[in-house]
């Protein structure tokens, strides 16, 4: 019993838990999330999630234990009918990671076999092998998936809950460049972006989940804050270790809390595109930062540009450290 409790617990981690029931957190720690507590009515947050524990407590109420404990509170429940209401979410839990990793994997495999796919990423000014390998970036040629991951042994229904493949049950990633994005380490969602026009830009069902490769740039004082992950690759490539990505101009609660858990200037370099969206989001962000102390810079992009097109227009990396030096607060 003792031994399967703990592997329930290593599968759904209970801020997991918490944040599939909606709990919304904003980051105060390495380890340390707080939110609005869900036993008790309170208007100001004061339960505290330590995800190094895998623990929590109310100030409010003074209740606080492991995911199982909080499922006996929040649902009135035994231990044991707690454990036999969690397991299926542990396992389902469990699975998703898993196949996630699989398709990942499967699509990092078919990268090389597909021309049209690397020459997309020549156009992007994507060269570096090491960075394309770091990063994991697959392709998706749509309509092989499926058939991979039912050899394995996965179900239909298993890879449509996972949004792997769509209700007519064809790869829900068509000709599509990947990029797994992680948090703490584990995969959360795959980025696709279309190497042909229409609809750019696709997520599996679920969360974002925080900054791109932030665990690479939690520690620096000053980080490089754009909005795609073209434009994260074209920094890196470019030499700029310190940057990260929030995949949209608009961050989520755990992207925000984590650019504002400690001390550090963040240069906001959105692209500056016609109708303005970018220049107005990273004012907005801006405000927002200053107001948890965070200092802010924005970087002024060539008009029309992103960080990926300066560098695919002939920018280097001395022209674009000027534009960081540049930058207004
Ligand atoms: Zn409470």
């Amino acid at each position: 019993m003792g031994h399967d409790v703990e592997t329930l617990k290593g599968r759904l981690p209970l801020l997991e838990y918490l944040r599939r029931q909606n709990w919304t957190s904003r980051r105060v720690g390495r380890f340390e999330y707080v939110g609005l507590c869900p036993l008790h009515q309170e208007s100001r947050p004061s339960f505290y999630v330590n995800t190094r524990k895998d623990v929590f407590y109310c100030h409010g109420c003074g209740q606080g234990g492991d995911l199982i404990r909080f499922v006996q509170l929040s649902r009135q429940a035994s231990f044991r009918q707690s454990l036999a209401y969690l397991d299926p979410e542990a396992h389902r839990e469990a699975t998703g990671i898993a196949l996630l990793q699989q398709a990942a994997a499967f699509y990092q495999q078919q990268l090389d076999h597909y021309p049209e796919a690397l020459e997309y990423l020549r156009q992007r000014g994507l060269h570096d092998p090491s960075l394309i390998r770091e990063s994991r970036i697959g392709y998706a040629p749509g309509g092989v998936l499926r058939h991979h991951l039912t050899t394995q042994g996965h179900s239909f229904s298993v890879l449509r809950e996972a949004g792997l493949i769509n209700a007519q049950g064809t790869d829900a990633l068509y000709q599509r460049i990947v990029f797994p994005l992680y948090q703490d380490e584990q995969i959360v969602n795959l980025y696709g972006r279309s190497i042909v026009t229409a609809f750019a830009h696709r997520f599996l069902p679920g969360g974002k989940g925080g900054l791109y490769a932030w665990e690479k740039v939690r520690c620096c004082s000053e980080v490089i804050l754009v909005e795609g992950l073209f434009d994260y690759a074209a920094l890196r490539q470019a030499g700029f270790s310190n940057v990260t990505c929030s995949l949209g101009t608009h961050l989520n609660a755990d992207q925000f809390g984590q650019l504002s858990d400690g001390p550090r200037v963040v240069y906001i370099a959105f692209d500056d595109d016609a109708n303005q969206s970018g220049r107005q989001a990273a004012e907005q962000l801006a405000h927002r930062l200053a107001a948890h102390g965070i200092s802010t810079r924005r970087v002024l992009l060539p008009e029309g540009q992103d960080p990926n097109s300066f560098f695919v227009g002939g920018g280097d990396a001395r022209q674009f450290q000027s534009l960081l030096e540049a930058a207004e607060p």
